[in-house]
C-alpha cells in the first residue's frame, strides 16, 4: 500500500493531498469546469507531443484548438487495448524526458502484459487520490494493514512500514500457507486488510475450516476482482461484519471509482474523466455500460478515451450522495468484458450474477464455456447452501443461453484461473477461445 511511493515524489504529494481533499467538496458546477480545463490541456498538449494523436487528429481532421471540454469527447474515437498493445511507442511524448517518468506494466497479467509510461505527476495525482479513497474507507497511512495481492515474487509474506504492514501474495495461498499467514496477522492484528476479495475469503475459509483463531479487522478494502453483492455479503461476515470497501482503479490511470463512507460507488471525475458507452460507442445514461476513460495527468504516455473493458450499472437519476460529494454516483461495477459466451444459436454473450443470485447460499460462483453447446457453472458453496435452489438458477440462465446449450452445475473448492499462471479468477473463462482478450495477456 504506497510502500514503493519514491521519496522524492513525496513532497509534490502534500499539495495534490490538500487539493483532492477540497474537490471533494466541490459544486457540481465546478467540478466541470475543472474537468473541462484538464481535458483541453491534456487535448491540445498530445495533440502538439504525441505522435499517435498528432496522426489521428490529421486524420480525422480534428482540431484541438476548438475542442472545449467533456461535450466534444465523443469527436475523438475511442482507444482500444488492441491499438494501445500495437502502436505503444507512438503514445510517448516527444518531451518525456522532462517528465521524470518510470515504466510500469499492468498487474496480474504473465506473458507479455501491458506496459505503460508514467509521469511523476501522474504517480504523484495517483498516490493523492488514492489516499483520498483509502481515508473514506477508514485508513490512514500510519495504521496497521494486512494486504493480499498478487505479487509473483519470491516470499510467502514479507512485512514494511517499520513492520506496521504486512504483505502476502494471494498465488500461493494453500491451506497450509494459510496457517502460517495467520500466525504473523494474529501477531499483529491490522485494523484494515487490504486485497482481493476471493483469495481474501478463501485466507478465512481455510481458518474456519481448520478451526484456528484469527483476527477480523474493521475495514476490508477490495481492487483487482469483480465483486458480485453475495461475494461482499460473504466477505464481510467470515471477517465479523467488517465493513467492505470496493476500490476499482487500474495501471493505465485511466479510471478511478470507488466507495464512499456511506457505502456509495463514485466515479472520481477530479482525478479522470469517466464516460460509459454501449457496444457501439454511443453514451449511456441508465443500465449497463462499459467504463471508458480518460486520466488527466500521465503527459508522458496520454490515453484519451481508454475502453477498459468493465461495466458498470448506472442508475436512472443522478442522484448525489449523502457524503456531499460531487462526483457521480455508480450502482455497480460487474462483469468484466474478458471472456463472452457463444451460444449454440450463434449469439455472443456476456453473463452476469443474476442468474447466480435466485440461487440460496452461494458464496462465489463462474461461468465456464469448454464445448460450443456446454457451459458449466462453479459453484463454491456456503455453510446454508441449498442445491434445490439451482433449478431456478438454471431456469434464469437457460432464458439467456437459449435451448441448445447443455448446462452443469458443478460444487467445488476453488474456482478456475484462466491458466495455472494466471493471477485473476475470471467470473466468466472461455475454453473455447471466445476472448477478446490476447490468450498471452491473462
Ligand atoms: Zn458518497
Amino acid at each position: 500500500m504506497l510502500a514503493e511511493f519514491p521519496l522524492r515524489l513525496v513532497p509534490g504529494l502534500a499539495g495534490r493531498l490538500a487539493f483532492y481533499w477540497r474537490s471533494q467538496h466541490w459544486s457540481a458546477e465546478r467540478l466541470e469546469r475543472h474537468v473541462d480545463e484538464r481535458l483541453r490541456l491534456l487535448i491540445r498538449r498530445a495533440a502538439r507531443q504525441v505522435p499517435y494523436y498528432r496522426e489521428l487528429f490529421r486524420q480525422i481532421g480534428f482540431d484541438p484548438e476548438s475542442f472545449r471540454g467533456r461535450r466534444d469527447l465523443p469527436l475523438i474515437p475511442l482507444l482500444d487495448k488492441e491499438t494501445l498493445r500495437q502502436r505503444s511507442m507512438e503514445f510517448l511524448a516527444d518531451d518525456i524526458g522532462r517528465l521524470d517518468p518510470v515504466w510500469e506494466r499492468t498487474s496480474g497479467s504473465t506473458g507479455t502484459p501491458l506496459r505503460l509510461l508514467l509521469s511523476a505527476e501522474c504517480r504523484v495525482n495517483d498516490a493523492a487520490a488514492t489516499l483520498r479513497s483509502y481515508a473514506w474507507a477508514g485508513f490512514f497511512p500510519g495504521r496497521k494493514v494486512f494486504t493480499l495481492r498478487w505479487y509473483m515474487r519470491d516470499w510467502l509474506f514479507c512485512a514494511t512500514m517499520a513492520g506496521r504492514s504486512l504483505n502476502a501474495d494471494s498465488m500461493k495461498l494453500t491451506r497450509e500457507t494459510a496457517r502460517v499467514l495467520w500466525a504473523e496477522i494474529n501477531r499483529l492484528k491490522p485494523e484494515v486488510f487490504h486485497g482481493q476479495p476471493f483469495p481474501l475469503l478463501m485466507l478465512a475459509t481455510f481458518a474456519r475450516e481448520a478451526g484456528l483463531a484469527y483476527h477480523c479487522p474493521s475495514r476490508v478494502i477490495t481492487f483487482g476482482e469483480s465483486m458480485p453483492p453475495s461475494l461482499r455479503t460473504r466477505l464481510s461476515e467470515a471477517y465479523g461484519g467488517a465493513q467492505v470497501f470496493d476500490f476499482y482503479g487500474m495501471t493505465e490511470n485511466a479510471a478511478l471509482i470507488t466507495q464512499c463512507r456511506h457505502g456509495s460507488l463514485h466515479a472520481l471525475d477530479d482525478y479522470a474523466c469517466h464516460e460509459f458507452v454501449d457496444e457501439r460507442g454511443a453514451p449511456v445514461e441508465q443500465g449497463r455500460g462499459e467504463i471508458v476513460g480518460t486520466g488527466y495527468y500521465n503527459h508522458a504516455m496520454p490515453l484519451i478515451r481508454y475502453r477498459t473493458r468493465d461495466f458498470a450499472t448506472l442508475s436512472r437519476e443522478r442522484e448525489r450522495c449523502r457524503c456531499g460529494s460531487p462526483f457521480r454516483v455508480v450502482q455497480g461495477i460487474e462483469g468484466r468484458m474478458e471472456d463472452f459466451v457463444l451460444t449454440p444459436d450463434g449469439r455472443s454473450i456476456n453473463l452476469f450474477e443474476e442468474p447466480i443470485e435466485v440461487g440460496t447460499g452461494i458464496v462465489a460462483s463462474q461461468y465456464v464455456q469448454d464445448a460450443p453447446d456446454h457451459l458449466y457453472v462453479n459453484i463454491l458453496p456456503g455453510p446454508d447452501f441449498a442445491p434445490a435452489t439451482l433449478g431456478a438458477v438454471e431456469e434464469k440462465l437457460r432464458q439467456q443461453v437459449g435451448p441448445g446449450m447443455r448446462l452443469e452445475f458443478r460444487v467445488v473448492d476453488q474456482l478456475e484461473r484462466r491458466s495455472a499462471t494466471s493471477a485473476k479468477i475470471p467470473f466468466l473463462i472461455s475454453r473455447i477461445g471466445n476472448t477478446i482478450y490476447r490468450q498471452d495477456e491473462v
